[in-house]
Protein backbone atom coordinates (compact mmCIF):
# COMPACT_ATOMS: atom_id res chain seq x y z
CA UNK A 1 0.00 0.00 0.00
CA UNK A 2 1.63 3.23 -1.36
CA UNK A 3 1.21 6.65 1.39
CA UNK A 4 1.23 10.21 -0.10
CA UNK A 5 1.66 13.58 1.87
CA UNK A 6 -1.42 15.93 1.34
CA UNK A 7 -1.91 19.52 2.46
CA UNK A 8 -5.22 20.90 3.01
CA UNK A 9 -3.51 24.62 1.74
CA UNK A 10 -4.88 28.11 4.54
CA UNK A 11 -7.60 29.24 1.22
CA UNK A 12 -9.53 26.00 1.96
CA UNK A 13 -9.06 25.89 5.53
CA UNK A 14 -10.09 29.62 5.53
CA UNK A 15 -13.64 28.81 3.48
CA UNK A 16 -14.42 25.74 5.28
CA UNK A 17 -13.36 23.46 2.34
CA UNK A 18 -11.98 20.76 4.89
CA UNK A 19 -14.96 18.61 5.16
CA UNK A 20 -15.76 18.97 1.62
CA UNK A 21 -12.46 17.84 0.43
CA UNK A 22 -11.90 14.96 2.72
CA UNK A 23 -15.36 14.01 2.09
CA UNK A 24 -14.04 13.28 -2.22
CA UNK A 25 -10.58 11.50 -0.43
CA UNK A 26 -12.64 9.00 1.32
CA UNK A 27 -14.63 8.51 -1.52
CA UNK A 28 -12.45 7.47 -3.74
CA UNK A 29 -10.98 4.93 -2.00
CA UNK A 30 -8.03 6.70 0.36
CA UNK A 31 -7.50 5.73 4.01
CA UNK A 32 -6.78 8.87 6.00
CA UNK A 33 -3.93 7.39 8.21
CA UNK A 34 -2.71 10.65 9.74
CA UNK A 35 -3.88 14.14 9.96
CA UNK A 36 -3.45 17.74 12.58
CA UNK A 37 -4.02 21.10 11.86
CA UNK A 38 -1.51 23.30 12.58
CA UNK A 39 0.00 26.94 11.35
CA UNK A 40 3.19 26.88 9.72
CA UNK A 41 5.58 28.70 10.16
CA UNK A 42 7.32 30.85 7.06
CA UNK A 43 11.03 29.27 7.47
CA UNK A 44 8.30 25.95 7.59
CA UNK A 45 7.34 26.48 4.23
CA UNK A 46 10.65 27.99 2.55
CA UNK A 47 12.04 24.34 3.61
CA UNK A 48 9.23 22.52 2.94
CA UNK A 49 8.68 24.04 -1.06
CA UNK A 50 12.66 24.10 -1.11
CA UNK A 51 12.96 22.98 -4.59
CA UNK A 52 11.11 25.81 -5.58
CA UNK A 53 13.13 28.61 -3.80
CA UNK A 54 14.79 30.43 -7.41
CA UNK A 55 11.09 30.67 -8.49
CA UNK A 56 9.23 34.13 -8.88
CA UNK A 57 6.65 33.32 -6.82
CA UNK A 58 8.33 31.66 -3.84
CA UNK A 59 8.10 34.62 -1.13
CA UNK A 60 4.52 34.82 -2.11
CA UNK A 61 3.51 31.61 -2.17
CA UNK A 62 5.29 30.56 1.16
CA UNK A 63 3.56 33.46 2.57
CA UNK A 64 0.20 32.36 1.38
CA UNK A 65 1.44 28.90 2.86
CA UNK A 66 1.80 30.31 6.05
CA UNK A 67 -1.14 33.13 6.29
CA UNK A 68 -3.40 30.74 8.31
CA UNK A 69 -4.07 27.38 9.65
CA UNK A 70 -3.55 24.31 7.34
CA UNK A 71 -4.89 20.44 7.51
CA UNK A 72 -1.52 18.06 7.20
CA UNK A 73 -2.73 14.60 6.23
CA UNK A 74 -1.29 11.14 4.99
CA UNK A 75 -3.30 9.48 3.02
CA UNK A 76 -2.89 5.19 2.08
CA UNK A 77 -4.02 3.69 -1.10
CA UNK A 78 -2.45 1.50 -3.93
CA UNK A 79 -1.03 4.08 -6.20
CA UNK A 80 -1.94 7.14 -3.88
CA UNK A 81 0.89 9.27 -4.95
CA UNK A 82 -0.73 9.78 -8.66
CA UNK A 83 -4.18 9.22 -8.05
CA UNK A 84 -4.15 11.94 -5.38
CA UNK A 85 -2.56 14.49 -8.23
CA UNK A 86 -5.18 13.59 -10.37
CA UNK A 87 -7.69 14.38 -7.97
CA UNK A 88 -6.58 17.61 -6.96
CA UNK A 89 -5.93 18.83 -10.64
CA UNK A 90 -3.16 20.52 -12.30
CA UNK A 91 -1.80 23.04 -10.65
CA UNK A 92 -3.74 26.16 -12.02
CA UNK A 93 -7.56 26.09 -11.49
CA UNK A 94 -7.54 27.19 -14.79
CA UNK A 95 -6.09 23.78 -16.91
CA UNK A 96 -7.94 21.69 -14.36
CA UNK A 97 -10.49 18.67 -15.57
CA UNK A 98 -13.79 19.05 -14.14
CA UNK A 99 -14.81 17.31 -11.62
CA UNK A 100 -10.88 17.98 -9.52
CA UNK A 101 -10.90 19.75 -6.36
CA UNK A 102 -9.04 22.44 -8.06
CA UNK A 103 -11.10 22.90 -10.66
CA UNK A 104 -13.94 23.11 -8.28
CA UNK A 105 -12.75 25.20 -5.22
CA UNK A 106 -9.47 26.45 -6.31
CA UNK A 107 -8.94 30.23 -6.29
CA UNK A 108 -5.81 30.99 -8.40
CA UNK A 109 -2.52 28.73 -9.19
CA UNK A 110 -1.52 30.41 -5.78
CA UNK A 111 -4.73 29.76 -3.72
CA UNK A 112 -4.89 26.39 -5.34
CA UNK A 113 -6.22 24.62 -1.88
CA UNK A 114 -4.53 21.52 -2.00
CA UNK A 115 -1.10 20.22 -2.04
CA UNK A 116 0.15 16.53 -2.84
CA UNK A 117 3.98 14.70 -3.20
CA UNK A 118 4.85 14.15 -6.88
CA UNK A 119 7.18 11.70 -6.35
CA UNK A 120 7.65 8.21 -3.78
CA UNK A 121 10.75 10.04 -2.93
CA UNK A 122 9.10 13.69 -1.77
CA UNK A 123 6.71 11.47 0.04
CA UNK A 124 8.96 9.95 1.93
CA UNK A 125 10.64 13.47 2.75
CA UNK A 126 7.26 15.45 3.39
CA UNK A 127 5.73 12.62 5.50
CA UNK A 128 9.05 12.53 7.71
CA UNK A 129 9.21 16.53 7.46
CA UNK A 130 5.34 16.78 9.53
CA UNK A 131 4.19 13.19 11.09
CA UNK A 132 6.36 11.14 13.78
CA UNK A 133 5.90 6.84 12.93
CA UNK A 134 3.77 7.02 16.10
CA UNK A 135 1.52 9.59 14.84
CA UNK A 136 0.69 7.26 11.32
CA UNK A 137 -2.13 4.69 12.00
CA UNK A 138 -2.76 2.77 9.02
P1 LIG B 1 1.92 21.50 -4.78
O1 LIG B 1 3.41 21.24 -4.70
O2 LIG B 1 1.45 22.62 -3.87
O3 LIG B 1 1.12 20.25 -4.64
P2 LIG B 1 2.06 21.44 -7.64
O4 LIG B 1 2.96 20.28 -7.43
O5 LIG B 1 0.84 21.25 -8.46
O6 LIG B 1 1.58 22.03 -6.25
P3 LIG B 1 4.39 23.09 -7.98
O7 LIG B 1 5.00 23.37 -9.29
O8 LIG B 1 5.05 22.13 -7.05
O9 LIG B 1 2.86 22.67 -8.23
O10 LIG B 1 4.22 24.51 -7.25
C1 LIG B 1 4.04 24.58 -5.84
C2 LIG B 1 3.00 25.64 -5.53
O11 LIG B 1 3.54 26.91 -5.88
C3 LIG B 1 1.71 25.53 -6.34
O12 LIG B 1 0.75 24.67 -5.75
C4 LIG B 1 1.22 26.94 -6.34
O13 LIG B 1 0.51 27.25 -5.14
C5 LIG B 1 2.51 27.74 -6.37
N1 LIG B 1 2.82 28.13 -7.76
C6 LIG B 1 3.31 27.33 -8.75
N2 LIG B 1 3.47 28.02 -9.88
C7 LIG B 1 3.06 29.29 -9.61
C8 LIG B 1 2.98 30.49 -10.35
N3 LIG B 1 3.35 30.54 -11.65
N4 LIG B 1 2.52 31.60 -9.73
C9 LIG B 1 2.14 31.57 -8.44
N5 LIG B 1 2.20 30.48 -7.66
C10 LIG B 1 2.64 29.35 -8.24
MG1 LIG C 1 4.63 20.33 -6.13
Amino acid sequence: MEKTFAIIKPDGVERNLSGKILERVESQGFKIVAMKRTRLSKVQAENFYDVHKSQPFFDSMTRSMSSGPVVLLVFEKENAIADWRKLMGATNPADAEAGTIRKDFAESIERNSVHGSDSTATAVFEISYFFAQSEILS
